[in-house]
């Protein structure tokens, strides 16, 4: 970022998001003590995140008289899920690379698929009175300055080839301005199918709809040892759950497993949100709850709350050395501070805003930003793994797989393109993190060269463009 780092009032990274804290404060939900005996069960779920609840959720609903029980190793949605930027999004963005991986039926099924999402999630919010803050007015990818990339045409295109027009559109300036008054816009992409929801609060509403189901679940709970065998085994440090099918569903913890260690790597996001400020939002004209991200390498993403507040994340990440998901990965206020920065430096009028809360949140990101969906050799421990940055639809479509695979259902969701093994391995530590932070540099501050009027540079352009090549050249 240009300038000097922003003052964020001295704001510390806390460790539970504002989301969350907020949706313990207007809801704590029934309390769900940690597993003191020796159980048995007919699944066992490890991890209280989206993708184990939804999971939870789909079998609970296919079949009722299932014994579940859920082990969470904090209290549910305290990982990603509840610490993300609640943009509930289709991958239309993404769907040249997903038609690389998959093919072009199998790569359109996927994204309309991860769409068909955004109405599940608003009739499950119906069905069971969940308040999460449900909002669909999209999302503008903006062009924030020349330098930034403009509309995807080829993916456009490819839409259109397969009769769906409408779901990238690229905008000019005065579109994109339209959204929200920025200086900086000169074009951008709309997309329609995405919503902002409050995350925290779709856990926690997930978590009571489970407990009213007869789903057990056990906060406080971490898994020690998954002990394989028909049952299964999971080791929890005053009780064992022995389970005829056991769930992985970990995120970026998934990484402590030897058998996921090569699969992704793990990389922490920050946000910031400001204070309530509806007049400011009025004044540049944001009135609606469309997101925005601009479209830098390591783009920001920002979105309205409720109450007028702003909250943005993005343009760095930190990166966890294998599975050490702790210091200063989770509590750079430096990283914060970045995201602070790049909503002044989008909206200059917004300059001398006031900083609520910073926190972070870590990713479990695969070389290719899909999940992946595995089941062992016995068929009976499944995981879903390396959501990435986009799980919340992938989660909510993630639980579908899940328990189909639990069930052993040969059906549409057991036969999606992303069940199987990540679709390429990582190298592994001591290689990784350094690897991985060269990547990471050259992203940075191939960026921060470009915001301020320099060039990116032929090795930074060079490393940027080979991760989206290599990315690019994964095929199932
Ligand atoms: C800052 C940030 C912003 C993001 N923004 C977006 C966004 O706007 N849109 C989007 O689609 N995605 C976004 N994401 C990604 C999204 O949040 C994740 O992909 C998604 O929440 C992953 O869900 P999960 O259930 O796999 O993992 P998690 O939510 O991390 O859940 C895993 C759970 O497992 C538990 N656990 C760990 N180890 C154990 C153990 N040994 N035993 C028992 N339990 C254990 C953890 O405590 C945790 O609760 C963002 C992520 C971050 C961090």
């Amino acid at each position: 970022m240009s300038g000097p780092a922003m003052d964020i009032g001295g704001l510390r990274v806390s460790s539970r998001s504002y989301w969350l804290d907020e949706a313990l404060r207007t809801d704590p939900g029934a309390p769900c003590p940690g597993l003191t005996e020796n159980l048995a069960a007919d699944v066992c779920i490890v991890g209280g995140g989206f993708a184990g609840l939804w999971t939870a959720y789909e079998l609970s609903e296919r079949e009722p008289s299932l014994q579940i029980v859920l082990l969470e190793a904090d209290i549910c949605g305290s990982g990603g899920s509840g610490a993300n930027g609640g943009m509930f999004s289709g991958s239309w963005h993404d769907i040249n690379a997903l038609c690389h991986y998959f093919g072009e039926a199998e790569g359109i099924r996927y994204a309309t698929l991860l769409a068909d999402q955004l109405d599940e999630v608003e009739q499950w919010t119906a069905r069971h009175k969940a308040d999460i803050a449900y909002h669909r007015d999209g999302m503008l990818f903006a062009q924030a300055e020349p330098w930034q990339a403009g509309p995807n045409f080829e993916a456009i295109g490819r839409l259109a080839a397969h009769g769906l027009p409408d779901k990238l559109r690229a905008v000019d300036a005065a579109a994109a301005q339209a959204v929200a008054a920025s200086p900086r816009f000169c074009g951008g992409t709309l997309i329609d199918d995405l919503a902002v929801v409050q995350p925290a609060r779709l856990a926690r509403e997930l978590r009571r709809v489970l407990l009213e189901r007869g789903v057990r679940i056990f906060e406080g709970t971490p898994m020690l040892e998954l002990q394989p065998g028909v049952p299964a085994g999971v080791r929890t440090p005053r009780g064992q759950v022995r389970a005829d099918q056991v769930v992985i569903a970990m995120g970026a913890w998934g990484v402590s497993q030897p058998q996921f260690s090569r699969a992704f790597f793990v990389a922490t996001d920050f946000m910031v949100i400001t204070e309530p400020i509806p007049d400011l939002l009025e004044q540049i004209g944001w009135t609606s709850f469309t997101g925005i991200g601009d479209s830098r390498e390591n783009f920001f993403y920002l979105r309205p709350t409720d109450d007028g507040r702003i909250a943005i994340g993005g343009g760095s990440v930190g990166l966890a050395y294998g599975d050490r998901i702790r210091g200063s990965v989770l509590n750079s206020a430096k990283k914060a501070a970045v995201a602070a920065n790049g909503l002044i430096w989008l909206f200059p009028q917004l300059r001398g805003v006031r900083f609520a809360q910073a926190w972070s949140g870590p990713m479990d990101l695969t070389a290719a930003f899909v999940p992946f969906f595995t089941s062992n050799a016995a068929s009976n421990v499944h995981a879903g793994l390396g959501f990435s940055g986009h799980g919340l639809a992938a989660t909510k479509l993630g639980g579908k797989t899940l328990a189909s695979l639990v069930l052993r259902a040969d059906d549409e969701w057991s036969r999606l393109p992303v069940v199987g093994p990540p679709l390429s391995q990582l190298p592994p530590e001591p290689l990784r993190w350094p690897l991985m932070q060269a990547v990471v540099w050259a992203i940075d501050s191939g960026d921060r060269a470009e915001e301020q009027g320099r060039r990116r540079g032929v090795l930074r352009g060079l490393v940027a463009s080979s991760v989206t090549a290599y990315r690019e050249s994964r095929r199932r």
